[in-house]
């Protein structure tokens, strides 16, 4: 088989490390690959070591400095440029198709920040039945209240089009507990529409994030690997990209395995 059209991990140990031998740089998820319950999977400093590594997340609370922040506190190599996170290339999606646009969103912390900077911000206290934003941009919002839940199922249901920032549920937390995930949020307001306009999804399994970070690597997608835990996003949004999957963390390789 050839590389471009091989789209699902190997399944020997022996032929994963040598496709992640073969390959010019990286694609890598973040939770469950490189970092698990926010500490550094072993292997990870070693593989960020040895090879050129973009990273490519649904992360939609931190913003790339932050994260990037996180890896060096943690004694991981990573340049902020590296970063493609769901939360920050939603903003980008809506400054860029939409820069007019007046937008309700859920967001906290660094994300929330970066959407007041970029975006024409709209105050949910505002909203009536007559005035509404043109847009509602969900990220993963934890101080998301019943309050901002209902003002942006009204703003949805009123017409405002949906950009969401990443469909996941739940992302892993420490001792096999979850975390609540910005598609639980959408879930929660969805339940409460009658028909739903949804503009736009960002985050895997769509490719859009890989391919950028492609297009920032300068290189052929055949040319990489991406390294994935989760089989429902990670692995469609390479294949779509064409570049090569393994399967690590989870059901996966160890990821100590793979790094020789
Ligand atoms: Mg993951």
């Amino acid at each position: 088989m050839s590389r471009e059209n091989q789209i699902s991990s190997p399944v020997d140990l022996e032929a994963a490390r040598a496709l992640l031998r073969s390959a010019r740089a990286l694609v890598c998820d973040i939770d469950g690959v490189l970092l698990l319950c926010g500490k550094p999977v072993p292997g990870a400093k070693a593989l960020l070591e040895k090879h050129r590594c973009v990273f490519v997340s649904n992360n939609s609370t931190h913003t790339a400095e932050e994260l990037s922040e996180v890896f060096r506190r943690l004694g991981l190599k990573g340049d902020a440029r590296d970063f493609f996170l769901a939360g920050e290339a939603s903003i980008d999606f809506v400054s860029r198709t939409s820069p007019e646009a007046s937008v309700m969103v859920l967001a906290s912390g660094g994300i929330a920040v970066k959407a007041r900077e970029r975006l024409n911000v709209f105050n949910p206290e505002l909203l009536t039945a007559t005035h509404r934003p043109d847009l509602l941009l969900l990220c993963r919002d934890e101080e998301a209240t019943f309050e901002k839940i209902e003002a942006a199922a009204n703003a949805a249901r009123l017409g405002a089009r949906v950009v969401l920032s990443n469909p996941d549920l739940t992302h892993p937390a420490a001792d096999g507990m979850i975390h609540t995930e910005t598609g639980a949020l959408w879930a929660a307001i969805r339940a409460q529409l009658e028909s739903i306009d949804l503009f736009a999804v960002i985050g895997k399994p769509n490719a859009d994030l890989v391919e950028r970070a492609v297009r920032h690597l300068r290189l052929r997608p055949s040319e990489l690997v991406f390294l994935g835990d989760n089989l429902r996003t990670d692995a469609p949004a390479a294949a779509q990209a064409g570049i090569p999957f393994i399967h690590t963390g989870g059901a996966g390789f160890r990821l100590i395995d793979l790094v020789d």
